[in-house]
């Protein structure tokens, strides 16, 4: 490990200034990814400058007057723990209250902050072995997992070079972040030139020409706080997370979902939902062709099923005598099928959604 200078800034703008000057410095939060990482030698910083004590580790509520009254704003040096056990997450954020407990272990959820989590980086074999070519870690090397071990990697949004042929196949790993693409979070940061806030959904990127960068931060910038717009639908939403092992361990493919449903005299028709997909990109995958598809529909199994399926068209597997990942088009479909009949249930009635079965 490369020796470096551990530093903890007086405030978030002397944190911010420490880590501008100086291109190998970074942030540290909880230290469950970073630490790691100094490990492995795929981070070697000169400085890790200490955030958790630089913005707050409070939930707040947000009384604003930008639209985003009665939401919520989630500090960034919040532990998951304590973010999953918050009574407003719990009863108006069902979704990310499940996902942040269906991530890691107990002692790793204490440990673990909002910023720090949002920025975890792929848990791809090949990027944490440095023996092993990734394109991730630098442009000049293929990827490994092409015609590797593709199992946990990306069927949505990959790299491909000029010829159109795959280069980056790694997937984002947080469960926390896809249940807050879902909640249309916004990210909010304090950079050399101030502060900015990121909607989630800009936040992420594909990996494009250059899958070595996971976000649009730059270096330097600081997040601050994760601000949760008000969202009724929410209170009835849900994250199904499906992995190798029943705990610990990352998601092969998970599925955010919130869904409002009119009760109608034909049966039940889908006013409003949201999804957002894990495991599947590089980044938390929004799925807005599956909700338009969706919205003003009955809320059948049918359609739930066809709109997965048609959010899926764009999907292109990876096929590999290591492992491949074309289980994960039909593993997707039916994890957001089997998500939103659980949320179309009617609580009053004892056969839950009308229409067909999965
Ligand atoms: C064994 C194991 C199992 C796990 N399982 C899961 C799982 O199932 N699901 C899941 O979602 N996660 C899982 N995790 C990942 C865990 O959730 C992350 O390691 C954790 O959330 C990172 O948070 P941290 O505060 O420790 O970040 P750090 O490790 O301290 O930092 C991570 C990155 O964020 C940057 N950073 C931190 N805070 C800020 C800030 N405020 N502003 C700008 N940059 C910042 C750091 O510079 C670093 O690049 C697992 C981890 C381990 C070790």
């Amino acid at each position: 490990m490369r020796p470096f200078t551990y530093t903890r800034a007086d405030d978030a703008d002397g944190a911010v200034a420490s880590v501008t000057a100086d291109r190998e410095a970074m942030f540290l939060a909880g230290g469950t990814n970073l630490v790691d990482h100094l490990k492995l030698g795929i981070a070697a910083p000169s400085t890790l400058v200490d955030v958790t004590g630089l913005t707050s580790d409070r939930i707040t509520d947000v009384d604003g007057d930008d639209g985003q009254e009665g939401g919520l704003r989630i500090g960034a040096a919040v532990r998951n723990s304590d973010l999953a056990a918050h009574p407003r997450v719990r009863a108006e954020y069902p979704a990310l209250a499940e996902a942040l407990l269906q991530g890691a272990s107990g002692q790793l959820r204490n440990m673990a902050t909002t910023g720090g989590n949002l920025l975890q980086r792929t848990r791809c074999a090949y990027f944490q072995d440095r023996t092993t070519p990734c394109t991730k870690r630098s442009l000049d090397e293929p990827c490994s997992a092409l015609g590797g071990w593709a199992r946990y990697h990306a069927i949505l949004g990959a790299a491909e070079d000029d010829e159109g042929l795959q280069r980056c196949i790694a997937t984002h790993p947080s469960d926390m972040a896809v249940a807050m693409s879902m909640l249309d979070a916004r990210v909010q940061v304090l950079g050399p030139e101030g502060e900015r806030t990121i909607p989630i959904g800009e936040f992420y990127r594909l990996p494009g020409d250059d899958p070595t960068r996971d976000t649009v931060l730059r270096h330097g910038e600081l997040i601050t706080a994760v601000d949760l717009p008000p969202a009724p639908i929410a209170t009835n939403s849900t994250y199904y997370k499906v992995r190798d092992r029943a705990s610990y361990a990352f998601a092969l493919v998970s599925v955010a979902a919130a869904l409002e449903v009119d009760r109608t005299p034909d049966g039940p028709v889908v006013a409003d939902v949201r999804l957002a997909l894990g495991g599947v990109a590089h980044m938390p995958w929004r799925a807005h062709r599956a909700e338009e598809a969706l919205r003003g529909r009955p809320a059948t199994e049918e359609n739930f099923r066809a709109a997965a399926e048609a959010e899926l068209e764009s999907a292109r597997p990876v096929e590999s005598p290591a492992g491949g990942n074309a289980f994960k088009i039909p593993l997707v479909a039916g994890t957001v099928t089997a998500a939103l009949r659980r949320l179309a249930q009617d609580p009053s009635a004892t056969d839950g959604v009308s229409g067909e079965s999965a």
